[in-house]
């Protein structure tokens, strides 16, 4: 798709740091990391969010991410966890499917804050969902 970043750099138009490539999906580092090897895996195939992935597709990216890229970050980074999140609309800056690889380590000092102070109460939520 024209104008989008991650296209771009499947056609490689811009530059990335890959550590795998296939037929299907690209995996590069994030280029503004929250961890060291905060990794991107993308489908070569330009959808917008996860609810416009195909199922197979989705299966075939978890199990990349179990078999090849956590054993890659364990043995090579030493990683001592994995933060798997990946955005849909509001708060996703480019609009090409991506899951966030964050690694973790006791030492990262990564903090998430959330503003609790807008929150419903956790009852009338619940009436809402049940
Ligand atoms: P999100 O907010 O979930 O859409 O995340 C988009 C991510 O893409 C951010 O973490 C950015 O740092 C990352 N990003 C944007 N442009 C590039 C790029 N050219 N190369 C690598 N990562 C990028
Ligand atoms: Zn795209």
């Amino acid at each position: 798709m024209d104008n989008c970043t991650f296209c771009k750099i499947i056609k490689g138009e811009i530059p990335s740091y890959t550590v795998y490539e296939d037929e299907k999906v690209k995996v590069f580092l994030d280029i503004d990391p929250s961890t060291d090897g905060h990794l991107l895996l993308i489908p070569k195939e330009h959808k917008e969010t996860l609810f416009d992935m195909d199922n197979e597709l989705l299966t075939y990216m978890l199990q990349l991410i179990k078999e090849k890229l956590y054993p890659l970050l364990k043995e090579r980074l030493h990683i001592e966890g994995l933060t798997i999140s990946q955005n849909n609309y509001l708060g996703q800056d480019v609009k090409h499917f991506h899951i966030h690889l964050t690694p973790r380590y006791e030492s990262d000092g990564l903090k998430i804050h959330y503003d609790k102070s807008h929150l419903s109460k956790l009852e009338d939520v619940y009436e809402k969902l049940k």
